[in-house]
Parts: structure tokens; sequence; C-alpha cells
């Protein structure tokens, strides 16, 4: 028996690499190494964790260590790279290394027999032979988009490219085409390479997966996604760890997959916020990828129709190398154009206007279809008692219960509580309680009446809840089995609707007026998604030009006059001045460090003792306030921003400064979010 002490990243809530002993006979089981995967004793459980060293000593007395229980010899010990790249994270977002590093592993490894295991492995590695990356049945490209493909497939080393394609532009058709010419190349040398693209949206991924396939018939393609089942999750990130699959499709969380081979990557529509993860170690996948890239040599590719004004700020700066796409790629499909309807002459009856009720018709009269977009979930957004002013107040949150009526249910999108529709106000008995404000099922309730011909479909949060049901309403559009669609945000993003022509946009004025400086940048860039999804195939003969109708009472705002113009660049102009001489993003750096209690007092109370716990000089502390919906699920929250014009100068003060505020007595549960985005 041999006997080494090895530190193994946990997931734990705990900043520390434990320290484990492995006691086994090294001439039949090997030497350790690290990168490989060890399954533990932690407490009561067993866990997965990832051996980053491999020693014989230990600052803890060898019998107070407990043994490690397996290795995973029969995987390949993760790379150096890949360690990096997670320590890298943990570092940057102050987190524990193993929070970083474990979540992604496949759950299956720790509680799979070895004989599964193993035969997981062939079934994989037989796919291996067919490898072939000869493409099929290829678009002939554009010249600005071949000129993009060219570029991005014969870039040497690092190489961060922003590609700037209007919506409809054929920006997949450029990665799929740098990716023919990479892996075609790497055959040649006779050396693997995996290319990854991350989207937006789950829903996206079958419409991608089914182009790369259909265009790579002799390549193993994986995709890593929250929606996968523990099996087919296990099987496609062994795949791509192994490197068998060589182009691996995902949405944000696969950034951090193993990726031994990797030579491109890919960010479509990177200025999506989804990129942001929201929780605990709440990275970016853009800003990992794009280090990543550049710790490996690689070239990586960020499109987008309405880059975020980071992305934006260096490509105008030279840091970045800008490839533009100006025209839609389909001969003869135009982008759409753009009108605002005044509400305040044309006033909507139910949320609709008359000039978009008529273009409605006139689409359904050609046999076109429509979109209207409005991003607000539910029936209506509260409901209210006219007699004595009640309403529909979430009891746990700083917000309403949403009238939600096919479910008969008002529900809190917060918190989640759900209680049935009050027949009578709970206040003063009143049993006419009116709903307030619209959201998307009263939309279609009130397309219902309108078009009784026409057949209507809604697209959201609620209407997808069952597993594959998102899929088999966009497939029915796809299909042309919709006449109208309503839909959130969730219809908005990168989907190509061959047959939609009219797109109406219905409420989005409440973000002009919005507190957080992002919203004007996310409001036109939502708003030009959406405009996007209208007129993406060619005119019909006997059909309209395709438009998009946005319903406003601010038709002067500045906003709507770069929508209409399609001038993304005049109006990311006009924000980085801004940005630059209010001292925001991307011209300062930030962190927010987030408190809550059950009183707001003790959350408070800790930002404030925070505040001045160390010195700060260069570090802009602004004062703790709480945050603007304050309670959620019986728990209040506040928040401190603080702001440096050195990045580096930043990281430096978040270090020592995590390390005191563990010091601070306090009540309150608190975490810091390194250049938070919703602040
Ligand atoms: P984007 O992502 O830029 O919005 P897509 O990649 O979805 O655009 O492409 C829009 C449409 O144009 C797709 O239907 C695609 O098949 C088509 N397309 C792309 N490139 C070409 C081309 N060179 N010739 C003809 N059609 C193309
Ligand atoms: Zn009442
Ligand atoms: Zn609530």
């Amino acid at each position: 028996m041999d006997c080494r002490i090895l530190k193994i990243a946990l997931d734990t809530p705990l900043d520390f690499i434990f320290d484990y002993r492995w006691q086994g006979d090294i001439s039949i089981l090997g030497e350790p190494v690290a990168g490989q995967l060890a399954i533990v004793p932690f407490g009561r459980r067993e866990i997965v964790g990832v051996i980053v060293e491999v020693g014989n000593s230990s600052d803890l007395p060898q019998d107070k260590l407990k043994d490690v229980l397996g290795i995973r010899a029969q995987i390949a010990p993760l790379s150096a790279p890949w360690v990096a790249l997670c320590r890298f994270a943990a570092d940057y977002y102050h987190r524990p290394l193993g929070e970083v590093a474990i979540p992604g592993l496949p759950k299956n490894l720790r509680t799979l027999k070895s004989t599964a295991l193993d035969r997981a492995l062939k079934k994989i590695g037989k796919d291996l032979a067919v490898h072939d990356a000869t493409p099929a049945g290829m678009t002939v490209l554009n010249a600005d988009q071949q000129q993009a493909a060219d570029t991005i497939a014969a870039a040497e080393g690092f190489a961060p490219v922003l590609l700037y394609g209007v919506t409809g532009s054929g920006k997949t058709e450029v990665y799929l085409q740098a990716a023919v010419q990479i892996l075609m190349r790497s055959a040649q040398k006779e050396e693997p390479a995996q290319i990854l693209i991350l989207v937006p949206e789950i829903n996206l991924t079958p419409q991608l997966e089914n182009s790369v396939r259909a265009r790579f018939p002799g390549v193993m393609v994986a995709t890593l996604h929250s929606g996968l089942a523990e099996g087919e999750r296990m099987m496609h990130w062994l795949a791509a760890h192994h490197g068998q699959a060589r182009i691996i499709l995902g949405t944000r969380l696969a950034i951090l997959a193993s990726l031994p081979h990797l030579k491109l990557i890919v960010i479509d529509e990177e200025h999506d916020p989804s990129y942001k993860q929201q929780e605990g170690l709440r990275y970016s996948a853009r800003d990992l990828a794009v280090w990543r890239a550049r710790q490996l040599a690689i070239p990586i590719v960020l499109g987008s129709a309405t880059p975020a004004l980071e992305t934006w700020h260096h490509a105008q700066s030279g840091r970045y190398r800008k490839l533009a796409l100006p025209a839609r790629a389909i001969k003869d499909a135009v982008l759409p154009k753009v009108r605002l309807i005044d509400m305040e002459r044309d006033k909507p009856a139910d949320g609709i206007t008359s000039t978009l009720i008529a273009a409605l018709k006139l689409r359904l009269e050609k046999g076109e279809q429509s979109l209207l977009f409005l991003n607000r979930r539910g029936y209506a957004p509260v409901i209210n008692c006219d007699a004595c002013g009640w309403v529909s107040n979430c009891t746990r949150c700083t917000s309403f219960m949403v009238l939600h009526k096919p479910e008969h249910r008002l529900r809190c999108h917060h918190c989640s509580l759900e209680l049935r529709i009050p027949k009578s106000c709970p206040t003063c008995g009143n049993v006419d309680l009116q709903p307030l404000g619209r959201g998307t099922q009263r939309i279609e309730e009130n397309l219902q009446r309108l078009f009784s011909q026409a057949r209507i479909l809604r697209i959201d949060a609620d209407s997808t809840r069952r597993k594959g049901s998102a899929q088999a309403a966009f497939d029915s559009v796809h299909r042309g089995e919709v006449d109208i669609l309503i839909g959130t945000q969730m219809v908005a993003k990168g989907h190509d609707f061959k047959n939609l022509t009219l797109v109406g946009i219905l409420n989005p004025d409440t973000a002009l007026f919005s507190h957080d400086y992002r919203a004007s940048e996310r409001l036109f860039a939502q708003l030009m998604q959406v405009a996007g999804r209208a007129g993406r195939a060619a005119q019909k003969e006997n059909g309209s030009a395709s438009e998009v109708l946005i319903q406003t009472r601010y038709p002067q705002h500045p906003l709507y006059a770069a929508v209409i113009g399609h001038d993304y660049d005049s109006f990311a102009a006009v924000l980085l001045e801004e940005r630059r001489h209010a001292a925001l993003p991307p011209f300062v750096y930030q962190a927010l460090l987030r408190a809550e209690a059950k009183e707001l007092q003790s959350a408070l109370e800790f930002l404030q003792l925070a505040s001045e716990c160390i010195e700060h000089p260069g570090i802009t502390m602004n004062d703790p306030i709480p945050m603007t919906m304050t309670r959620v699920a019986n728990v209040d929250r506040a928040q401190l921003l603080i702001e440096s014009a050195s990045r580096p100068a930043l990281q430096a003060f978040l270090t020592v400064w995590i390390a005191a505020l563990r010091d601070i007595k306090t009540r309150a549960r608190w975490s810091l979010e390194v250049d938070p985005v919703d602040i």
C-alpha cells in the first residue's frame, strides 16, 4: 500500500480545498494525478471533487484525514488549462474554487457503477471512428460573410472578433463556415479540434443543432444546457471532455465545460443578459469566454446586431476586430420598416390600437404571420378594488400578485406564492375586483375576440412549462400553423421565422424612464431583436413589405428614432458618451455587496460596517441603500456599490475586503458580485 495526500476541490460553502488520504497500490492503480475526479466522504455524504494537487504531507495530522473512496481513473484528468480557467473565475469572482469547478460536472459520475461508466465511455468512443469534417450542403456566402468567415478561420493566436451583423445577416452561416475551415485544417494535420458555440436561450439550441448536424454529418455534436436529463448530460459531457465531440452547443454554463481541443469560441447574441448568471457564482459567460480564448491563444467571435456597450467600446478602440455584415443575407429580404403609433392619438381599446388591428387584418388576409411582443406574462400585473383601493400586493415581497386567469390564480413572480383569485375584496367585500394593466394572457384573449378565425398562439414561460412544449410551439410557428403569435422575450431572440412579416410591440415605454442606467441599452437591443424577426425571407409576390409597429406614448423619444433608423452606431456613440461623462461602466469597474436579513436594519448595518472596515484608497464607496425591490420572500435586501477606475485596484481591494468582511459579526447573509449588471 502506498499513501498520498490529495488536495481536493469540493463544492462546499467553505472557501477550502480539503486534504484527503489516498491509500492504494500504485503498481495496480497507478499514481493519482491532478485533474482526476475523486469520490470522497464529506459529512455524511459522498461527493465528487477534483484533485488539484498530489503530495505527501498535510498541515493536519494524518490520522485526522479521511480516505478517498475512489478515483474515476477511466475518465481522463481535467486539463491544466481547464483548472486554470476555474481558478481564474474563482479568484475574479471571489468564490470558492469548488463552486466553479464542480457544479458543471455530471452528477452521475458519483453514483454510477464503474462498469456502467465503462460502457458509456465505450459507446462514445465508437463514434470517434466516424469523424469526418467534410461539410454537406454548403450555402454560398455573400462577400461580407465570406470575408468574415475567412478572417476568423485564418486568425492566429488570441483573436477577439466582433461580428457586427444586422438581424438576418446570416451570422450563423459565418460561424459554421469558419468552423468548417478550422475542422478541415485540423483534420489534415491529424489534430483534433473542438468548436464551442454558445446561444443565449435554451430554446434556440434545437434550431442551431439541426443546422449544425445537417452541415456536419460526420462530426459528433454535443449539447450542454440545463434542460438535459442526467444520463444525457453525462454522455455529452464525457464526449466533450474526451474530445470526441467536435462541435459543442450550449447555453452559458457550457463555458465551463472541459474542452481539451478547443480551437474556436462563438458567442451568439453576445449582448444578451442571459450570459450573466444571476445567482451563486454570478459570472459572465462572455467575459470568461474571452479569458479562455486568450489563455488558449485562439479566436473568439462575439456576434450581435446590437453589441453590448462594453464590447462595442473594445471594437471602437481596436482591441477587438470588427467585422460587419450590413445587409440581410437572403436575396431581396430587407430590414423591416419601423413605424411608431402614437397612443395619445390612436387610443388603444384593450391594449391594441386600431392601426395595429388594421395591420394584423391585412397580414391575415395575405396569409402572413404576425408577432405581438409584450414582455409581461400573466393576465394582468395586479388586481384592485375600486371601492376601497385594495391592490393585490404580495404579502412576502415588495411586489404585486399577478393575475393568471387561465390558471385561476394570483401568483407572485418573485417568491412563487400562489393564491386563489379572491371572490371579493379582502378588505371591504366588494365583489367587483378589476384587473389593472395587461399581460400576454389578456392580449391573447383580446386577439381571440378580435380575430375569431385566426390561429393564435401564446408563447411565454407559463405556456411552456412542460418539457418539450416550447419546442413544439416554435415548430408549429415554423410549420405555418400559427397566424398571430403573442409572446414575451422568449420569442424575441434568434428565431428564424420565415413567414413572419409584421411585428407589433405593445408596451415598451416603461423601460424608458428606468433608474437602471442600462435600461435604454437593453430596451434598444430588445426592440432591434424583436423587430428583426420580421421580413427574414424575400417578400412574396402578392405580399406587402414587412413592418414593425411600436405603440408608444413618447413618439419623440430619441431611442425610438434610433430604432426607426436601425441606427445602432449613433445610438451606441451617444450612450457611451453619457457613460463616460457619468463615470459608469465600461469606464469604471464595479462590485456590489448585497446583504439580506429579516430586518432591513440588520442588512444596512452590516453594509455600513463593511464600508468602514478597511482603508480604501482609489475606491469609491457609495452609501448602503435598500434594493429597489426591498423585500422578497420575507427577506429584506440592501446593497453597497463600490467603484474604481482601475480593474486591478478593484480586484486587489476586494481580496482584502472579503477577508475583513468575514470577521464582521452579523445576522445578515451577504454576497459579493463583480461586474454587476442589475443595480
Ligand atoms: P442572424 O443570426 O444574423 O440573424 P441567420 O444566421 O439566422 O441570421 O440567417 C438568416 C437567414 O439567412 C437564414 O435563413 C439563413 O439560412 C439565410 N442565409 C444566411 N446566409 C445566406 C446566404 N449566403 N445566402 C442565402 N441565404 C443565407
Ligand atoms: Zn375593497
Ligand atoms: Zn412574493
